[in-house]
């Protein structure tokens, strides 16, 4: 063993004082007064998805928010499960402006691996660290309506880019999820949503959460992400960002990829009322409980102005 694996052991396995276990305990009381019924829309994606122990420590999460009275919306992404079975089929993925291009053929593979495989690993996560979660698309309860999204070129609008059947949410109706949300149940929503003429759209995770957390009227919305936060040019993270220095990061080509449709997720959702949006690190063990019970920050707040 290796002079700094021993110390990380070591440190991990230090056993915690009676004294201080009550009192990190007894500060998780005022959030979870102030907390209390209130709904937080949590974008599931990055590491927090792939890693079996990130995975575990997630459901705990979730269902010790229950717990205390705190309603957990869960809405998934799955962009390295849809990228493994597309290679099976021998398609490789093709992403622009950080949205993947959605042939008929990547639709169903979107459809069966998000809606089928993803969800209920999801479902049965949760169930298993002792919630009742139920998996939902966007077609339950008819919930989300979506057109083909008409993408413009972020730098010259004048060209339009074809990203297939990629959807553009025009209106969400959250029925579905607060009957869920008042019964013992928690909510695991795929991103999918559904057209005039009952075609499937493939919208992006974080657009869909953002857009829950809107209409749901919910007190946070946390997106996990693989990872530390939006960074800086120089790659240092930028513990919170305005409307203006976001426009600016957009402008000079700092954001990029999966931060894009992210950041303005989180931007619609923090102008829309959602009081507290945060891009946190996934990779962090039990982020949810220290960003919500206690007074650490991780990541980046992203403010309404
Ligand atoms: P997720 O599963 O969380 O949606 P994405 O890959 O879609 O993950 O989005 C996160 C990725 O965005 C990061 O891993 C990073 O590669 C990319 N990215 C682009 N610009 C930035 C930036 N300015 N700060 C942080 N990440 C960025
Ligand atoms: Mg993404």
């Amino acid at each position: 063993m290796s002079e700094s694996s021993a110390y990380v052991h070591s440190v991990a396995s230090t056993p915690i004082a009676p004294s201080d276990k009550a009192q990190i305990l007894a500060q998780a009381l005022p959030y979870i007064r102030k907390f209390h019924g209130k709904t937080m829309v949590i974008k599931y994606g990055g590491n927090a998805m792939t890693d079996p122990a990130l995975q575990k420590a997630f459901a705990e999460d979730v269902v010790l928010l229950k717990l205390v009275g705190i309603k957990p919306v869960v809405v998934h992404g799955g962009g390295p499960q849809i990228e493994s079975a597309l290679k099976r089929l021998g398609k490789k993925g093709e992403f622009i402006q950080g949205m993947r291009v959605t042939d008929a053929e990547t639709m169903e593979v979107v459809e069966w691996v998000l809606g089928g495989e993803v969800q209920q690993d999801i479902v049965g996560l949760i169930n298993q660290a002792g919630g009742k979660a139920v998996g939902l698309t966007g077609r339950d309860g008819a919930m989300i309506r979506a057109q083909k999204l008409k993408m413009l070129d972020q730098i010259d609008p004048s060209i339009e880019h074809d990203v297939g059947q990629v959807g553009d949410i025009q209106s969400v109706d959250p029925a579905v999820v607060q009957a869920l949300q008042d019964d013992a149940f928690i909510p695991v929503i795929s991103p999918i949503g559904f057209g005039e003429n009952n075609e499937s759209y493939n919208i992006n995770a974080d657009v869909v959460a953002a857009k829950l957390a809107t209409v749901l009227k919910a007190e946070k919305l946390l997106m996990l992400t693989n990872i530390s936060g939006v960074l800086d040019k120089s790659g240092n993270l930028l513990t919170d960002l305005s409307s203006r220095q976001i426009d600016a990061l957009f402008a000079d080509g700092t954001i990029s990829g999966g931060m894009l449709p992210k950041i303005a997720g989180a931007l619609d959702a923090a102008k829309s009322g959602v009081h507290a949006v945060h891009i946190v690190d996934g990779r962090v063990p039990h982020v949810l409980l220290l960003e919500i019970l206690t007074d650490q920050a991780f990541g980046t707040m992203i403010r309404s102005h």
